[in-house]
């Protein structure tokens, strides 16, 4: 049985505010029966709420319809990050929510249920309190590629977004894939200067040391090294992934069947994540919204709906060239987005198979 996906267009076909997002959001949280699930409950909404100059996050008008509806339903809403700090810059205040703000892990970081778990580097799935108290968790995610799983969405959303810094320490020292041979390196230097990402250097004992979040692994240098110091080692780059789907069902795994709910932005679909604190041009034009309570099913669903043939070139930087092969995020960051789907499968956390229902 494939698990159902509701999806609203962005396109249009006329000048009438009803074919608009805002409108057709009301009409996709409606079809989502959220009513009974919330009705008397404490309800967090997750999201990112963006860092420094960026401003391709979910627009706070969207959250407004959200919180508005929720409370409609008669729901304790308040909405959470791993950190709220600078989300007044782009409009998420509590005065235009009507609802509190509050960092996941409390103000001081330290407010947190830990559970051990054994995966590598991750030993700590520390979860937010402020997550693991609600009895219905919204997981609102901004849609965008990500230079360390190719995709970020909903996953990520609670991989990044619901734990201590210590659990997303540990899961960013899952990454990998660049192996530097200390022995065949002559320090030319041509590594770092043909990084346009600023994601290389050496320290001061003179090892090659690599920005993992920056990084896109488009091989600059280690096809630029003269002595073939630099390979890659593309096991690593699963274990990343991983570590955030064992993160997310860990966290997850707290709330009761069906009192999880999903919803993608499919707008602004940047090449890199929100928590870079900037915000570029998209890679390609916009989508739409989806939800679903199979996360499995969404992030499918929306790995599918952005197109390889749709690229827009202003989103990636000038001079980046794309891989020839496979999805538009495999092509710009040399990370597969479905392996990160089929993990999440693998830790039960829904199915692939989904049928999409259109709402207008
Ligand atoms: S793979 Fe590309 S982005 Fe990563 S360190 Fe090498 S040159 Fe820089
Ligand atoms: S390009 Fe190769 S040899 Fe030159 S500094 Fe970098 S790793 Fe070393």
């Amino acid at each position: 049985m494939s698990s159902k996906v509701l999806f609203t267009s962005c396109k249009y076909t006329k000048y009438d505010p009803d074919e608009t997002l805002p409108r057709k959001f009301v009409r996709l949280i409606d079809a989502m029966n959220m009513g009974p699930t919330v009705k008397g409950k404490l309800v967090a909404i997750k999201m990112h709420v963006g860092r420094n100059i960026g401003y391709t996050t979910i627009h706070p008008m969207f959250v407004k319809i959200l919180v508005d509806k929720l409370k409609e339903y008669g729901a304790d809403v308040y909405l959470t990050d791993q950190t709220v700090e600078g989300a007044a810059n782009r409009g998420y205040t509590r005065e235009y929510f009507d609802a509190p703000i509050v960092d996941a892990c409390g103000v001081t970081g330290k407010y947190f249920y830990p559970v051990d778990v054994n995966f590598r580097t991750l030993k700590n799935v520390d979860i937010a309190g402020n997550i693991k108290d609600a009895d219905v968790l919204i997981d609102l995610s901004h849609v965008k590629g990500h230079g360390s799983c190719g995709y970020g969405g909903a996953c990520k959303n609670i991989a990044m977004g619901c734990v201590t810094d210590r659990t997303r320490s540990q899961i960013h020292n899952l990454e990998g894939g660049l192996v530097w041979d200390k022995n065949k390196c002559v320090h030319c230097g041509l590594c770092v200067t043909n990084c346009n990402h600023t994601a290389n250097s050496f320290d001061e004992d003179g090892n090659y040391t690599i920005d993992y979040h920056a990084c896109t692994f488009c091989q600059h240098c280690s096809k630029t090294c003269p002595t073939h110091a630099i390979t890659m080692d593309a096991a690593r780059f699963n274990d990343f992934q991983e570590g955030m789907a064992l993160c997310t069902s860990t966290v997850l795994k707290n709330f009761k069947p069906g009192h999880i709910f999903y919803i993608n932005f499919l707008m602004n679909i940047t090449a890199v994540c929100d928590c870079w604190g900037m915000s570029t041009a998209p890679i390609v034009p916009d989508i739409g919204i989806m939800a679903s309570q199979d996360m499995v099913a969404i992030e499918r669903a929306c790995v599918d709906a952005i197109k390889v043939e749709d690229f827009i070139p202003s989103g990636a930087p000038s001079g980046q060239e794309l891989g020839t092969e496979g999805h538009l995020l495999y092509r710009l960051h040399g990370r597969d987005p479905f392996v990160q789907i089929n993990l999440l499968e693998k830790y039960g956390m829904g199915s692939q198979n989904y049928e999409i229902e259109e709402i207008k």
